[in-house]
């Protein structure tokens, strides 16, 4: 009990430092889940963007010197473009886009926004440029125009509506018994997964960063849901350089690059089509193509599933 209050006692005081000041969620997270590790150099410059285009070079991060979390990744993600991580479990996807928001720092190799290495840059003006949708939303005891308002707070209420539209919520919103007044959270209404998802959706879209970090729900969506989900993420991705931990079929098959990670490391790399056809002339062999047709067959049942249990 006492661990568990402890952090909600932090993360209390912190909620009402920063409704009065500048807001940061990622920050709040930052700090909320993670030891801080990563300290501005002395000469620290503010982050300049100019495209958002990403870039890791020769990257290789370990948590624990005995284990490599990643080897000697590369790859470049140009202004706007979407890259997917697939691959199995422990893989070191989440990983890449921790390095990238800086929670730590590599131990060789450089990341790079717009050609400035993130370490020589404070993490402040790093962190204003990168939108972070997590898995699980947290949302605050507060009304649901507050938990939006959350990624911009000096944002008018047309502005909040126009990101939930955007976030494919606001017609939803508008069903709850005080709409935008409804307080939502723990000790309100309880939305759920998909809903949540779309709040920090809206949240993100608000803030309208250059490079959004997302880790896809692994959990099965109705089709309706999913569709809206997809709405969603089409909407605040674009023009955006976006980074995706990817779970769904339809995320993955659109990216504009897919990078399969296993064991810290690319073992393959390619558009959904480039890596089909490689692994057809070679007789169906190959780590993306044998993922891709078992999550085929796992999210057709899942559908059906999650659509049968609507209807029952
Ligand atoms: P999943 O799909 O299950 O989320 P992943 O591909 O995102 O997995 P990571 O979370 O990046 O994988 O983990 C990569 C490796 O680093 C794993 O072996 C994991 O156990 C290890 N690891 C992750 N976080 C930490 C940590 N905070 N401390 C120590 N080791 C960690």
């Amino acid at each position: 009990i006492l661990q568990l209050y402890q952090p909600l006692n932090f993360f209390g005081t912190y909620y009402r430092m920063i409704q009065s000041n500048f807001v940061d969620m990622e920050k709040m997270l930052a700090l909320f889940k993670y030891d801080q590790t990563v300290k501005d150099a002395s000469d620290a410059k503010e982050l300049v963007v100019s495209h958002g285009a990403v870039t890791f070079e020769d990257v290789s991060f370990s948590y624990d010197s005995r284990q490599p979390a990643l080897r000697n990744i590369s790859f470049t993600i140009p202004k706007g473009a979407t890259v997917a991580l697939v691959g199995p479990s422990g893989g070191g996807k989440s990983t890449i886009l921790r390095l990238l928001f800086r929670f730590y720092d590599v131990q060789s190799g450089r990341i790079l926004v717009d050609g400035q290495d993130i370490r020589s840059v404070t993490q402040l003006s790093l962190r204003r440029n990168i939108g972070v949708v997590p898995q699980d939303t947290v949302l605050f005891n507060d009304t649901i125009l507050y938990n939006i308002r959350y990624g911009d707070v000096h944002a008018t209420d047309a502005m909040v509506y126009k990101a939930a539209k955007a976030a494919q919520i606001h017609d939803r919103v508008l069903g709850f018994p005080d709409g935008y007044d409804t307080r939502v959270g723990e000790r309100g209404l309880r939305l759920s997964g998909g809903e949540k998802q779309r709040v920090a959706i809206a949240r993100t879209i608000l803030k309208n960063p250059p490079i959004i970090l997302l880790d896809e729900a692994t959990s099965a969506l109705d089709t309706t849901t999913e569709r809206q989900i997809q709405y969603a993420l089409a909407e605040m991705t674009q023009d955006r350089t976006t980074l995706v931990v990817a779970h769904r079929l339809s995320t993955i098959v659109n990216a504009d690059l897919i990078l399969c990670i296993q064991d810290g490391q690319v073992v393959e790399m390619g558009t959904h089509e480039e890596l089909i056809r490689i692994a057809m002339e070679n007789g169906g062999e190959g780590v993306y193509y044998e993922m891709w047709e078992k999550q085929l067959r796992e999210e057709s049942k899942n559908v059906v599933d999650a659509d049968s249990a609507i209807e029952q």
